[in-house]
């Protein structure tokens, strides 16, 4: 086989194999390294996303919500569970069989898309060379017209509390606890550490998450954020915000904390500690010194508005370069990279990128926050409805929430959809179709829902944006 391709992807994750798949799809000659290994020494496709963030995650946050469900749901409709138990081996043992089949299903695609995997750590080396250095120290180069850098991230390491893989751990290591810890503390109140958090918390772990911040969930929309709280709050996560870790040390089976807020420092004492204060990007070992691709001061790679590094053929996408650190916004930017090195026309709109947090009840949204949009001095209009008047949601007693739809005063244009409450992570789609349509907040509002359906929350938040919602006052 020759080693010189049209193509070389360097990561393996939601980015990087969706890149490499649509290289592929369009003719061009791809291959793809990535070093990742899974729980079984071998090599692992899919990167984070599949190995140890999205999938796992939400596999462990539904086999939560089904135990929670039991004594916190199910009585409301009648039924009662008595002695539910937590196989733990099963329960994790679950989670690894779905991140198995999915990893194991990215080497499928590769092969059906004649995709060319290797395995092993990819360096760039000047004139799209890539030296790839395998888990046993062999070396061989290879060679392309365009290299698409696709190399993630990894979790930033406090130096007051680094990770030791057993009390003190990150993600990966907090997807995979042997058994409940009685005491569970979060650091950093963002997505990751609100869904591990709740994932323990539904097992019955006592939870403290400790975020620096003031404000709860600060990217979110202000009212949406206000109500998460109130719920998660009620579940039993301890939030304490404000709040800053000053110092973590293991010792014997226990954490022992010391954080700080206005009234003071506080101990606290955890068998398990996650530090889940944000993800930074991987660059490690992955550029020699002259290839002219340059990082931000972020460590980021910096990049134009159509992902080039700015050197000939050098492309990069997904968490390791500027804009959210989603998979999906990792996958499109792949796909548009793919397309515009096949001479086509990629896009990736940011400004209608949607964000979920799955936990219970869900948050999504996508568009701008009234904040933004009062501080931008744009003129807006609000529809708000709340899920207590939505028959579906109460049927499934799952009646919290709204959701809360911001258009513009003069043209009605959406500008931003809102949403706490059940399956919001799936009602946000209908949103972001009519804002990448331009639709306004008229068009939703004129379209047939089914009923009794949770999208009648989406529908009569847009009625109640020009006060004609049926189902509240206005
Ligand atoms: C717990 C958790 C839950 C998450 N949940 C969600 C979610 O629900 N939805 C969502 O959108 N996002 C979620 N994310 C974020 C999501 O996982 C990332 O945005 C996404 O994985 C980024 O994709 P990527 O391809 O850019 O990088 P990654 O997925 O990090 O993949 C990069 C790959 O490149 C490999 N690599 C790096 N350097 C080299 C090199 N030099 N040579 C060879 N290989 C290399 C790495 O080993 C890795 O396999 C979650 C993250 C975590 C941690």
């Amino acid at each position: 086989m020759s080693d010189k391709f049209d193509v070389i992807v360097i990561g393996a994750g939601p980015a990087g194999y969706v890149a490499a798949i649509r290289a592929a799809q369009l003719g061009l000659k791809t291959a793809c390294v990535d070093a990742f290994v899974g729980k079984d020494g071998k090599q692992a496709l899919g990167g984070t996303c599949l190995n140890v963030g999205c999938i796992p995650s939400k596999a462990l946050l539904d086999s939560s919500k089904q135990f929670y469900g039991l004594s916190h749901n199910l009585p409301a409709h009648g039924i009662s569970v008595k002695d539910a138990k937590v196989d733990m081996a099963a329960f994790i043992g679950r989670k690894d069989k779905i991140v198995k089949q999915f990893t194991g299903g990215i080497a499928q695609l590769f092969k059906a898309n004649k995709v060319t995997p290797f395995f092993g750590k990819g360096k760039l080396l000047k004139g799209n060379q890539v030296e790839i250095t395998g888990n046993d120290g062999a070396r061989q180069t290879i060679s392309a017209t365009n290299v698409i850098l696709a190399s993630g991230s990894v979790p930033i390491e406090l130096p007051f509390a680094k990770f030791d893989g057993k009390h003190i751990v990150d993600n990966a290591g907090a997807l995979d606890f042997t058994e409940v810890p009685k005491r569970l503390g979060v650091i950093g109140a963002g997505v990751i550490g609100l869904e591990l958090g709740s994932v323990w918390n539904r097992l019955g772990a006592e939870v403290t998450v400790i975020e620096a911040l003031p404000d709860f969930l600060g990217a979110a929309d202000a009212d949406i954020a206000k109500i998460a709280l109130k719920e998660f709050t009620k579940q039993g996560l301890a939030i304490k915000l404000g709040a800053k870790l000053a110092k973590a040390e293991a010792k014997k089976n226990e954490v022992h904390l010391t954080y700080e807020d206005k009234d003071g420092a506080h101990d606290l004492v955890v068998d398990k500690l996650l530090v889940a204060v944000g993800r930074r990007a991987y660059t490690d070992g992955l550029l020699a010194e002259d290839t002219g691709v340059k990082l931000d001061e972020r460590g980021r790679i910096v990049v134009d508005e159509h992902n080039h590094t700015g050197v000939d053929g050098v492309w990069a996408i997904g968490d390791a370069v500027r804009g959210p650190m989603l998979a999906h916004k990792g996958s499109e930017e792949g796909v548009a990279v793919a397309e515009w090195i096949a001479g086509k026309a990629g896009h990736v709109d940011f400004d209608t990128i949607p964000w979920v947090i799955y936990t219970e009840p869900e948050i999504a949204w996508a568009g701008k926050t009234e904040k933004q949009l009062k501080e931008e001095g744009v003129p807006y209009k609000v529809g708000t409805f709340p899920f207590a008047a939505i028959g579906r949601a109460v049927a499934m007693n799952e009646a919290v929430g709204q959701v809360k739809m911001l258009a513009h005063a003069e043209t009605d244009r959406i500008l931003g959809v809102h949403m706490v409450g059940p399956c919001v992570s799936e009602l946000i789609a209908e949103c972001v179709v009519a804002m990448e349509f331009k639709g306004s907040s008229e068009d939703l509002a004129r379209i047939v829902h089914a009923h009794p359906t949770l999208s009648e929350a989406v529908h009569e938040a847009a009625l109640s944006v020009d006060k004609r919602a049926i189902h509240k006052g206005n």
